[in-house]
């Protein structure tokens, strides 16, 4: 299964592509996982795409197509994959095609989940992660036993510095202007799933496999 979840900031796809990863024994690639490992690393990726992830704008194509590509390349990727946060333009689709052309590849389906820009402001303020395990809470739908601390680990809970309201709205922006047409472009070759990204986890669970299957 070759997959791609597209959505908003704020979706849930990020959640929905963990619970696939469970289902189908496949991985899950995302490229916003990817560039906040190297800039947490501080390579010379992490240090260029930090000031573009900080504002809410996309990291340059090239660099993004290129992750991908030796991403694909890896054994694990043999019985089918995720892509998470990738293609976000059409022009890093259009080089998806060349490279999956290249391996011999196709992509199944791309799922596109919806959810209004209201509501994504209201998740994505009040989201926290675990400094320590990465353990992602939010503040109303999924607080804290103690607050600004994590229940698994006692670690001091922390913002993304791109969910702060005002990068929301850029990256919503961003969203809308760049990436909703790569969900024309897979429209067009008739495999694009639209998935209402409105309410528990486990319903929208349901109708991301529907969609599938
Ligand atoms: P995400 O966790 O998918 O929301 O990604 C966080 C940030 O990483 C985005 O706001 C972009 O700055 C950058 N990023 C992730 N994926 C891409 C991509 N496919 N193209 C360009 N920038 C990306």
């Amino acid at each position: 299964m070759k997959l791609i979840l597209v959505g908003p900031p704020g979706s849930g796809k990020g959640t929905q592509a963990k619970m696939l990863i469970d289902k189908y024994s496949i991985p899950q690639i995302s490229t916003g996982d990817i560039l906040r490992e190297a800039v947490k690393e501080g390579s010379p990726l992490g240090k260029k795409a930090k000031s573009l992830m900080d504002k809410g704008s996309l990291v340059p194509d090239e660099v993004v197509v290129g992750i991908i590509e030796e991403r694909l390349k890896k054994p694990d990727c043999k019985g089918g994959f995720i892509l998470d946060g990738f293609p976000r333009t059409v022009a890093q689709a259009e080089a998806l095609d060349k490279i999956l052309d290249k391996m011999n590849l196709e992509i199944d389906h791309l799922l596109n989940i919806e959810v209004d820009d209201g509501e994504l402001l209201k998740r994505l303020t009040g989201r926290r992660t675990c400094k320590n395990c990465g353990r992602g809470y939010h503040i109303i739908f999924d607080p804290p036993a103690k607050e600004n601390v994590c229940n698994e680990c006692n670690g001091d809970l922390y913002q993304r510095d791109d969910d702060k309201e005002d990068t929301i709205k850029s990256r919503l922006k961003v969203y809308h202007d760049q990436t909703a047409p790569v969900v024309d472009f897979y429209k067009k070759k008739n495999l694009s799933r639209t998935i209402d990204g409105l309410g528990k986890i486990d319903e929208v669970f349901t109708r991301v496999t529907g969609a599938i299957n």
